[in-house]
C-alpha cells in the first residue's frame, strides 16, 4: 500500500501499509478457505501450562504491573533454559529481559542500538517486522539475499561480507529462518561471527524457532561462537516454542550493557506485559526434554504431510530444516507471480498462502516463491493437500 492511501503515516513508515497477513486472512474468511498464510498453531500448547496461567491469575500473581525486567521466576527460567540447552550462562538479574513477544524485543533492540543513518544488514527474505523496526529506528536496511541452492535457501558469505560498510552498525540474523526454513549451519554461523568480530558489529539474532529443527539439523545460537557473547542480543519467544502465540511473552539475553540498552527502550514501549502468563512460561521453560522432542516430532510429521501434498500438486518444495513454514516455487505450475497466485488461490483451491515477495526489497527475486504454514492439525493439512492437488 502506498503513502497516498495513508496520508497521515509519517515518511519513515510510508512504505508499510497493512500487512499481507491482514489481506490474506480476510480472503480466507471471505472464501471459507484453509488459512495456511499466517503462522499460528490451531491447537494450544500443553494443558498443564494453560492451567499454570489460570493458577497465576487466580492466585493474583501478575494481575498488577509485574517488575519492568520481567518476573524473577521467568528470568531465572530463561537463564536456566539457555544453560541447559546451549551451555550459555546469563545472570537472570542483569542479562535477561522479558518482552511483549519477540516482536517487541526486535523493535526495542533496534531502537536502542541503531543511530539514525546507521546501516543494518539483514537476511532477505526477512520477517516483516524487521523492515518496519529498522525504519522506526531511522536505520537503513541492507538486505543480503538467501538464494535457492541444492534444495534449500543458502547464505552467500561473499555477498554478506560485501554488504558490510563503514556505516554498518548491526547484523540482524534469523535462524531457523522464516520464511525459507533454512537453519544456518556451523560454517555459516562461524563466518558471520568472524565478520562481526572483525568489523566490530553488534548482532541481534532472532531464534524464536530454536526448538523446531528437523532432519538432524542443529540450532546453534550465535552467542556461543567466539567473541559473540559480548556483542549479541539473542531473542526467544514462548509463542513459537510452546504454541501460545496470543500470550506475547518473549525474552532477550545478552550482556548487562546490551540488555540494559534494550530495557531502556522497552520501558517506554509497553513497560510490562502478560503478567500472569510470565509465571506460566517460567514453568513451560522447565518442561522435560520429552516435551521439546514431542513438539519437534509432531511438527515434523506435519511438515511431511504438507510437503508431500505440495509436491503432488506440482509445486517445487524447499523442504525446511526448521520453523513451521514451507517455501515453494510456483514456476513448475506455469506461474511466475506469487502475489497474483496467492490472491487467486482461495478461489481456485480454497487455500490461503502468502507470497514471499513481501519479505523482499528485491520483489523480483522473491516473485516465484510462496509460503505455506504447517502448524495446523494433520486433518487440516490433509484437506489442504487434497484441495491443492485438485486445483
Ligand atoms: C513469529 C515471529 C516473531 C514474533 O514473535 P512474537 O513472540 O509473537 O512477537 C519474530 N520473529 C520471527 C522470525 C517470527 O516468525
Amino acid at each position: 500500500m502506498t503513502s497516498s492511501a495513508r496520508p497521515h503515516l509519517n515518511r519513515r513508515l510510508a512504505e508499510f501499509g497493512t500487512t499481507i497477513f491482514a489481506e490474506m486472512s480476510a480472503l480466507a474468511v471471505a472464501t471459507g478457505s484453509i488459512n495456511l498464510g499466517q503462522g499460528f498453531p490451531d491447537t494450544d500448547g500443553p494443558e498443564e501450562i494453560r492451567e499454570a496461567a489460570v493458577r497465576a491469575l487466580r492466585d493474583g500473581r501478575g494481575n498488577q504491573y509485574p517488575p519492568g525486567p520481567g518476573v524473577p521466576e521467568l528470568r531465572t527460567a530463561v537463564a536456566a533454559h539457555q544453560e541447559r540447552h546451549y551451555g550459555l550462562s546469563y545472570d537472570p538479574d542483569t542479562e535477561v529481559l522479558v518482552t511483549a513477544g519477540a516482536t517487541e524485543a526486535i523493535a526495542a533492540a533496534l531502537l536502542a542500538l541503531v543511530e539514525p543513518g546507521d546501516e543494518v544488514v539483514a537476511l532477505e527474505p526477512y520477517y516483516d517486522s524487521y523492515a518496519a523496526s529498522i525504519a522506526m529506528a531511522g536505520g537503513r536496511r541492507v538486505p543480503v539475499t538467501l538464494r535457492p541452492h541444492e534444495g534449500g535457501f543458502r547464505l552467500d558469505l561473499d555477498e554478506l561480507r560485501a554488504a558490510v560498510t563503514d556505516r554498518t552498525r548491526l547484523l540482524l540474523v534469523n535462524t531457523p529462518h522464516n520464511p525459507t526454513g533454512t537453519v544456518l549451519d556451523r560454517a555459516e554461523l562461524a563466518a558471520i561471527a568472524a565478520l562481526a568480530v572483525e568489523r566490530d558489529l553488534l548482532v541481534v539474532t532472532d531464534e524464536v524457532y530454536e526448538h523446531l529443527v528437523f532432519d538432524g539439523a542443529r540450532h546453534l545460537p550465535l552467542a556461543t561462537f567466539p567473541g559473540m557473547r559480548e556483542r549479541t542480543v539473542s531473542i526467544g519467544s514462548a509463542g513459537k516454542t510452546f504454541s501460545f502465540t496470543g500470550w506475547k511473552v518473549g525474552w532477550v539475553t545478552g550482556t548487562p550493557e546490551l540488555v540494559g540498552a534494550v530495557r531502556s527502550v522497552k520501558q517506554f514501549l509497553t513497560y510490562v506485559a502478560s503478567g500472569p502468563f510470565q509465571y506460566a512460561v517460567a514453568e513451560a521453560l522447565a518442561l522435560p526434554d520429552s516435551y521439546f522432542e514431542e513438539f519437534r516430532r509432531g511438527m515434523l510429521a506435519r511438515r511431511d504431510i504438507l510437503a508431500e501434498g505440495l509436491t503432488a500438486a506440482g509445486f517445487e518444495v524447499f523442504r525446511p530444516a526448521g520453523t513451521y513454514f514451507i517455501t515453494t516455487d510456483i514456476r513448475p505450475l506455469g506461474e511466475t507471480d506469487g502475489l497474483a497466485f496467492c490472491r487467486a488461490l482461495p478461489e481456485r483451491a480454497g487455500v490461503v498462502a502468502v507470497p514471499n515477495s513481501v519479505f523482499y526489497d528485491d520483489r523480483e527475486a522473491g516473485a516465484p516463491f510462496v509460503r505455506f504454514a504447517f502448524c495446523k492439525r494433520q486433518e487440516v493439512l490433509r484437506e489442504a493437500a487434497d484441495r491443492l492437488r485438485g486445483m
